[in-house]
């Protein structure tokens, strides 16, 4: 198995890194080959802007999604952005690891994804018609491949459950696994969180770094989170709306999406 992990901490000797290092010794132990991207190390450029795309005239005005579009088809990205795009097709399991900061991920690592998932690589994908509205959330460029979250929290476990003040982590990750993994067609699988770790001491790390490889040794066997499917049936289209029979009673807002 093939297997790319997105790294976007700024500080090789933090947690997130020795958690990096932790689950890549275990995928190697396995016999899995790795590839990272190390996103501060690399000096990732996060925002979107014209040097994106080169064959832009200089005076032409800048429409981001059609320009990164046309740039795509004429496969003149720029090298960062293919190199990305080509691990990605490389890769069978996909983890992006981060801190969790202001609810989020770090900027970095959002513009990894606004630069690296262009048009008609991660969107704009398959037929736009009356009947179908593209290849997406679960069909797509990407799709047949798994994915996963590693992330970190300073907040306890009890802050993100169901009640917990700071929203469900279920939620709080849904534009990430829905919108960003689920929708080019990724396996999303659950995500890995370590909760309360700024009080984290070296007695703590070890339970929290088995549970990681427990986790590393479950990449192809864990079940994916049920999310519906764009085209089968779920939805109706053009509207996209779920199918008012479809959905247990009681059950609103991002839950919906998920087929449990
Ligand atoms: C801008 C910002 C926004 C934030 N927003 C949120 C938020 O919205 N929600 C939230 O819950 N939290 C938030 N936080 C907290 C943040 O999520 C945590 O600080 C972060 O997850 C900790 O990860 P780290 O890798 O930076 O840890 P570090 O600071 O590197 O380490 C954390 C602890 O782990 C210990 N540790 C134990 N073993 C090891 C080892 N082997 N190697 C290294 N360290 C070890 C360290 O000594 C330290 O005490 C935010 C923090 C920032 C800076």
């Amino acid at each position: 198995m093939k297997v790319l992990l997105v790294f976007a901490h700024p500080e090789p000797r933090s947690l997130n890194g020795a958690l990096r290092d932790v689950a890549i010794k275990e995928l190697e132990a396995q016999g899995q080959q790795v590839k990272v991207s190390d996103l501060y190390a690399d000096r990732w450029k996060s925002e979107v802007d014209r040097a994106d795309f080169p064959p832009l005239a200089p005076d032409a005005r800048l429409k981001p999604a059609a320009a990164s579009g046309e740039a795509f088809a004429a496969d003149a990205l720029t090298d960062d952005v293919r190199a990305e795009q080509a691990k990605l097709r490389w890769a069978d399991v996909l983890i992006l690891q981060f801190p969790l900061w202001w609810f989020s991920m770090p900027a970095i690592l959002k513009g990894w994804v606004d630069r690296v998932y262009a048009y008609g690589f991660a969107y704009g994908v398959g037929e736009h018609s009356d009947k179908r509205w593209g290849d997406r959330y679960g069909e797509g460029t990407l799709a047949g491949k798994r994915a996963m979250l590693i992330v970190t929290a300073g907040g306890w476990a009890e802050h993100y459950a169901e009640r917990g003040i700071n929203g469900s982590i279920d939620d709080l990750l849904f534009p990430i696994n829905h919108g960003i993994l689920y929708y080019p067609g990724y396996d999303v699988l659950p995500p890995f969180v370590a909760y309360r770790v700024d009080s984290l001491d070296e007695t703590g790390f070890e339970p929290v770094a088995e549970r990681l490889r427990e986790r590393m040794r479950t990449l192809a066997t864990i079940p994916p989170i049920p999310y519906r499917r764009q085209n089968g049936g779920d939805y109706l289209i053009p509207s996209m709306q779920l199918r008012p029979d479809l959905g247990k009673p009681g059950v609103t807002g991002l839950a919906l999406h998920v087929d449990a």
